[in-house]
């Protein structure tokens, strides 16, 4: 389990099993997923697509969240982890 902590909130999240949950400082507990992509930020970019990037999305109150985990490491993405991961 890898943990983040954010401004008012902590992101748990197992990358291989995608369980994952969000905890607030009340104790409210969301159940979350994991999700994977790459971004695109431009027209002109030439190094799009940025990332991989992992992020966290979840449910609440009937609205879709989502909090930026980390980017996928290059050993992950190059020991074959990663794949793993998506
Ligand atoms: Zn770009």
């Amino acid at each position: 389990m890898e943990i983040i902590k954010k401004t008012g909130i902590v992101l748990y999240a197992n990358l291989y099993t995608k369980v994952a949950f969000v905890l607030y400082p009340d104790d409210t507990r969301y159940k979350a997923r994991v999700r994977v992509r790459s971004v695109l930020c431009g027209k002109t970019c030439k190094r799009c697509p940025h990332g991989p990037y992992i992020y966290i999305q979840w449910r609440e109150k009937g609205k879709l969240k989502e909090k930026y985990f980390r980017a996928v490491s290059k050993e992950e993405k190059q020991g074959g982890s990663f794949e793993k991961i998506i």
